[in-house]
Formats: C-alpha cells, structure tokens, sequence
C-alpha cells in the first residue's frame, strides 16, 4: 500500500476502511446515531460549550463546506475582509465573488503570515466591513495563521469571523469558542483521518441563525442541512454513507490515540524526523522555521539542472511514496505532508527512498 505524503486524503487505519464494509440504509438508526455521534464529538475536539454552538455535515469535498458558509453567512449589504497568503485563501475570494458578496482583500506574502497589525488598520478604517476570513494552516505553503490574534480583533470590532481550519484541525488543538470564531470548517480526509465525502462546520448557533431564507443555492444552504440534521440526524440528500461509518471509527481513534495533543505530537515527530533527514541532504526548506506549521513543509527545488521534479515524482511512487507538488506562485517547491496514518518509520523510509532518487539521478545538494 502506498504511503500519502499529502495534504490529503490521507492513508487511513485498517478499521477505518473496515467500517465502510457495511450496507447502511441513510435512515439507519445506526447510521443516524453515528452523524449525531459525530456531531457531538467534533464539538469536543473544537472545545466549545454546546449550548454556544452546533456541528452541520455538508456533502462534498473541503470547499463545498466553504462555499456553503461564505455563501449563507453574508447578507446583500455586507462586506467580507479575505486575508490571503496562498492558494486556498485565492479559494475563498473566488467563492465570494462567484457569489457577487462585496469583499476587501488583503494580500500578504506566501512567506508571510497574516499581519494583525495591518489587519486591525483596515478594521479600523472600513468599518462596512461585516465578516473576516482567514486560513490558519495554509496547505500551499504550511504555514500557522494567527486565529488567536485576528480573532481578538474581530471580537473588539464585532465581525463575524470564518476560518478554514481544513488541514489542520483535529491535528492541532484548537479553542475555536475562546478565539471568537463563528464559522470554522474543516473536512472527513484530514487530520481527523477519515476518508473524503463530506465537510463539516463547526457554527457559533447565534450565527447559524442567522443564515436563515439566506442561501443562494439549495444544495448548500448551511440552514436548511442544520435544521434537517437536527430534526432527526438525517441529511436532506443522499449521505455519505460510508463516509460517516469510517469517519466515527476514525474519532474513536483519535480519542485512543489520546486526542488532539497526542495526534499532534505525533505529526510533529514526523515532521522531526523527516526535516532532519531533509535537511543532512542538503534540501532546503520554503518558510523560515518560526512560521512553518507541523502538518505540511514546502521544500525547493534543487538549484541542478539535472532536477526533474516529474522524475523524482514518479521514481517515489514506485518506491510506493506520493509526495505533493507545489503550489506557489513565485517559486518552485514541492510538499510533503506529515499527516494520516504515517509514523516515524514512514517518515524514515521516505528519507531513505529520497536519498536513492537522488543518487540515481545524480543529485548532489549537499556541499
Ligand atoms: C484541503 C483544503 C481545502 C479543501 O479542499 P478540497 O479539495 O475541497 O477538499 C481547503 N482549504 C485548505 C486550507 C485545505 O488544506
């Protein structure tokens, strides 16, 4: 079985995938208990008071969970500030403006993180701004927004505050109540480790409410899928059936493995382990250390010509390693993500199969 250097999907446990060896019926009660199971259980890990806030599970992939929240979430005369520093928050402008949503933008460097100091300027100055959203693990690069800061702000200016928490959450603990969040969106393939079928959104039930009669779209109208889910536990259409049973066993796990803190542990072992073999080969890393996150490294090209990063791709994959490729805009780098079920021997084994891809390709980075 190949091992998935990615930002996902990822691999996944052999009980996982055991789970989806079942014929459930969508009004199954035991395919109902397990939404609300999950349901309950994604609030825990976002640390939140129940009363405060609720769970909706919306089908797709990562970014139909965003677009169900950008699009319900503004009203015709509000105004969205998007705080940008890679591809997935390009993701989140191109989702506003496909819905004609009024948007201030702010663009930082990739390299960069989102600066409060700027942000809280702009605030300040535009007061039509309604709604703020950021990334906090931004996958183009691997980089750790600052969801505590900017969240204090929109609490001081009253904004209504979304995050996309995709590749991180689960894997990186995570105070969404006490950092002020209204909306935080994540999906089943990342760092909780289930398989790809669904998003869910983690909503400040305040906020909810007030996405009421405010959806474009049928399909993605967050009220509508959150009434129906509680009425009953059931979606309006066809669940992701098998995508629920993997993703309960896959929350059983994390709960074994010791939660959140004992998961993240983990991924920074492996992220450990890989840079310090990246780093005897002479690799050079995109984001300087006191940025970089622990979910996703960018690493640029080698300065030899002889690099072909198609090559070096595929020669990996048939060691039965898939890295990532890069996704900046200004230079060439690739990824690889420290997520899923990997371990240090993983890790290890990719240092090693590198190494081999370099030899045959007579690639000398070291000095
Ligand atoms: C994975 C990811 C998404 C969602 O991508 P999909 O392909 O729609 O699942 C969104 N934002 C970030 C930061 C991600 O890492």
């Amino acid at each position: 079985m190949k091992k998935l250097f990615t930002p996902g999907p990822l691999n996944t446990s052999a009980k996982v995938k055991q789970a989806m060896f079942v014929d459930v019926g969508s009004r199954d009660l035991e395919f109902t208990n397990a939404v609300q199971e999950i349901r309950s259980h994604l609030l825990d890990i976002a640390i939140v008071d129940k009363n405060n806030y609720t769970t909706v599970i919306i089908q797709g992939s990562g970014t139909f969970g965003i677009e169900s929240i950008i699009s319900c979430a503004l009203k015709p005369n509000d105004n969205l500030l998007i705080l940008i520093n890679g591809a997935y928050g390009e993701r989140i402008l191109k989702i506003a403006t496909t819905h004609h949503i009024a948007t201030e933008v702010l663009r930082f460097e990739e390299n960069e993180l989102v600066n409060p100091t700027i942000v809280e300027d702009v605030l300040k100055s535009q007061p039509h701004i309604t709604h703020v959203a950021m990334i906090h693990s931004e996958t183009t690069t691997g980089l750790f927004n600052p969801i505590a800061t900017i969240g204090k702000l929109c609490k001081q200016y009253d904004k209504t505050y979304i995050v996309d928490a995709m590749s991180s959450f689960g894997g990186v603990t995570m105070q969404v109540e006490e950092n002020n969040i209204d909306f935080l969106v994540s999906s089943s393939n990342k760092c909780i480790e289930g398989v790809p079928g669904f998003s869910f959104a983690i909503c400040k039930r305040e906020s909810l409410n007030q996405c009421e009669g405010n959806s474009p779209t049928v399909s993605l109208d967050l009220f509508e899928q959150w009434k129906g889910l509680e009425q009953n536990g059931q979606f309006r259409f066809t669940p992701p059936t098998l995508a629920i049973m993997a993703f309960q066993q896959a929350i059983s796990e994390l709960v074994k493995e010791g939660g959140v803190s004992a998961r993240e542990l983990r991924y920074r072992n492996n992220q450990q382990v890989l840079l310090k073999g990246t780093r005897a080969m002479g690799l050079e890393e995109y984001l300087p250390q006191e940025i970089q996150g622990h979910i996703i490294n960018s690493f640029l090209y080698p300065k030899q010509p002889n690099f072909n990063f198609d090559r070096f791709y595929k020669k990996l994959n048939d060691k039965g390693c898939v890295i990532y490729p890069g996704k900046l805009s200004k230079v060439n780098a690739f990824r690889i993500g420290n997520i899923g079920q990997l371990f240090e021997e993983d890790m290890n084994y990719l240092v090693k199969c590198m190494i081999e891809v370099f030899e045959e390709e007579k690639i000398v980075v070291t000095a």
